[in-house]
């Protein structure tokens, strides 16, 4: 469906659980989340009533994302659902890799496309480090088995964070030389409680060009695609640079976010949600509620104005 400043909308991403089995820095709160009673989640009935809707309005590509996707229990059947409906062509899925060694084939057969994982740093101790205790011998082995059943094109993101991983550009973009792997390099958001964290260590992902000059723009195949697109000279797989703060890419924003307790937003940086699971459970009827959420997503984000997002990243998914 086409919005009101000429967008085609047509991705959602839904955040099935705003629970992790991890404690990134810059994601979870030192004392964690306020924890959310189990009826206060979108029910699977209700993530598929609404994707229903959302395809009837033109969504075709759907992410999975969380908190961590792969701790929902259920969630392979609920993939299996989504995959089956009519005029659904992509379902991918946000995960930090940590289970994709149990459950990548088991996906695949559910009918999921792809995976974007989500890795800061090639070095076990300072892995440990940015998770609060993860392992990242079971990212590696993730990726390898999304690789063997072929959840591809396999993408890494990696959040950009000053004095921790700058050190290591040139050996994430190194993964692209031999593999059609992608690796993404995002700029930390200032987010929720977190946001003074992110602020303090910020770095704008210009450096990736300055510390590695030989990577060659190239044209993005997606226009709604948010990242800047480069290769090395004799790479098989892409560099991407996403830039949400300092460089907008709202004119091509095609996407729409159902949070885990089930509401809409229509823009990512702005704090406007409207609560489509309260509505859904007083028996009202959501159609025109979904189509003037598309109809009317705002025209640009206002972060550069001062205005940051409240929530947390786990309960929106990024
Ligand atoms: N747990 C999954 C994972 O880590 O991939 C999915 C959810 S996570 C919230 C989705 C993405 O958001 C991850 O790539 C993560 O690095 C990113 N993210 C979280 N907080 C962020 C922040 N403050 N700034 C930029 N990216 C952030
Ligand atoms: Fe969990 Fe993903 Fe947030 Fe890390 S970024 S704490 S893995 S939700």
């Amino acid at each position: 469906m086409i919005d009101s400043h000429g967008r085609n909308i047509n991705y959602l991403r839904i955040s099935v659980t705003d629970l992790c089995n991890l404690r990134c820095k810059y994601c979870m709160p030192e004392k964690g989340i306020k924890k959310t009673c189990h009826d206060e989640i979108l029910r699977f009935e209700e993530i598929e009533e609404i994707v229903k809707k959302f395809v009837s309005l033109g969504i075709k590509k759907i992410r999975i994302t969380g908190g961590e996707p792969l701790v929902r229990a259920g969630i392979i059947t609920l993939i299996e659902k989504l995959s089956k409906l009519k005029g659904i062509e992509e379902i991918a899925m946000t995960t930090n890799g940590t289970l994709l060694k149990k459950y990548a084939k088991e996906l695949k057969e559910a009918g999921l496309t792809r995976v974007n994982i989500s890795l800061d740093t090639l070095v076990d101790e300072k892995y440990r480090t940015i998770t609060k205790g993860g392992i990242l011998k079971e990212v590696l082995e993730g990726i390898s088995e999304a690789k063997k059943v072929k959840l591809t094109p396999i993408k890494l993101n990696v959040v950009l964070i000053k004095d921790f991983n700058e050190d290591e550009i040139m050996d994430f973009i190194y993964l692209t030389k031999d593999e059609e792997i992608d690796v993404r390099f995002i700029e930390l958001m200032p987010i929720g409680q977190l946001k003074q964290w992110s602020l303090n260590r910020y770095l704008s992902n210009e450096i990736v060009i300055k510390k590695v000059p030989e990577l060659i723009q190239i044209e993005s195949r997606d226009i709604s695609s948010p990242a800047r697109h480069y290769r090395l000279p004799d790479g098989k797989g892409n560099v991407g640079l996403i830039n949400p703060i300092s460089c907008k890419f709202c004119s091509n924003c095609n996407r729409i976010r159902l949070t885990a307790d089930g509401k809409l937003k229509a823009c990512l940086h702005s704090n406007n949600e409207i609560y489509i699971k309260g509505l859904m459970r007083d028996g009202k009827d959501i159609t025109e509620v979904l189509y003037n959420i598309v109809k009317h997503k705002p025209k640009e984000h206002g972060l550069e104005n001062g205005e940051y997002i409240e929530r947390e990243m786990t309960a929106i998914g990024g």
